[in-house]
């Protein structure tokens, strides 16, 4: 059984009253033979005043730890109780608040960032970077007929599929980066510090990754292909002009064919 601060420090405190009740009884044995002696030879009423006020100290003494043990004892431990419970209570909330906030910032599918997220972070990032002036990339991904799949395979083999993808993009980025399902089969990647030419080649990477594996679902082999838009940050623009710029680069790359990076 583990004892609270509290009840530890009572304990000592019972002990110590106890200990000087003890000696006292002791004292009070020593002073009254003395005082029998005395008496008999004549008396010595001063002594035999003592005696009694040492036995009703170690009396009231005696008391103290008994008003303690049987009275504040139990005051202490139900304390203790309730605070334990309440510190359960609270431990458990707040796990569940965290657990409340992260749900509220991924994405239940892919356990990418969500788009809430990912505006919070481009504004973080812009605000951050643009005081240190270093350079921040946007990639804006688009699944090439998705629809398709979905038409073709069902619903849950296009998770899967999403699911495939997100784990891909993971892989391939760094801790730092912000890894987002922006809705529906769009992604999109914020690589702070990285400048042009490491974004594009970021970029291509990754779309041949993503063009190069097998989705399996079942005996199924499913390939697919992503059109990509890139931007790095003028060091201006907000981020509702940065993202349209990548975005106005990824409908380039739809139109061009597809399957490509636009920057
Ligand atoms: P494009 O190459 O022009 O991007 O063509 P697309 O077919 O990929 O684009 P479109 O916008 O026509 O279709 C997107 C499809 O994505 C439509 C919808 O069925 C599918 N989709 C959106 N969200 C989900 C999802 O959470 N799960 C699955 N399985 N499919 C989704
Ligand atoms: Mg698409
Ligand atoms: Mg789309």
């Amino acid at each position: 059984m583990r004892f609270h601060k509290a009840e530890s420090a009572f304990f000592l405190f019972i002990a110590l009253v106890s200990g000087a009740g003890v000696l006292l009884f002791f004292a009070y044995g020593m002073v009254r033979a003395r005082a029998l002696q005395l008496a008999a030879v004549g008396g010595a009423a001063d002594l035999d005043a003592f005696t009694h006020l040492l036995l009703t100290t170690g009396t009231l003494l005696f008391a103290s730890v008994v008003f303690g043990l049987f009275f504040i004892y139990p005051l202490i431990r139900t304390q203790v109780r309730e605070e334990g419970k309440l510190r359960a209570m609270t431990e458990s909330l707040s796990a569940r608040s965290e657990l409340l906030q992260h749900a509220a910032l991924t994405d239940s599918l892919t356990g990418t960032q969500n788009r809430r997220f990912f505006d919070d972070a481009l504004r973080e990032y812009l605000r951050e970077f643009g005081r240190i002036r270093k350079p921040v990339g946007l990639m804006v991904l688009d699944l090439d007929h998705f629809k398709q799949v979905n038409d073709t395979y069902g619903h849950d083999v296009g998770d899967q599929v999403l699911r495939e993808v997100a784990r891909c993009l993971k892989d391939m980025t760094r801790y730092h980066d912000v890894v987002a399902r922006l809705g529906g089969e769009e992604f999109a990647i914020v690589t702070p510090n990285m400048d042009f030419d490491s974004l594009v080649k970021l970029g291509e990477r990754i779309r041949n990754a993503i063009a190069a594996f097998d989705v399996e679902v079942g005996n199924l082999r499913l390939k697919v292909t992503t059109s990509m838009g890139l931007a790095v940050w003028d060091g201006k623009e907000g981020a509702e002009g940065f993202y349209r710029r990548a975005d106005k680069m990824l409908y380039e790359a739809k139109r061009l064919g597809r399957d490509r990076v636009c920057a």
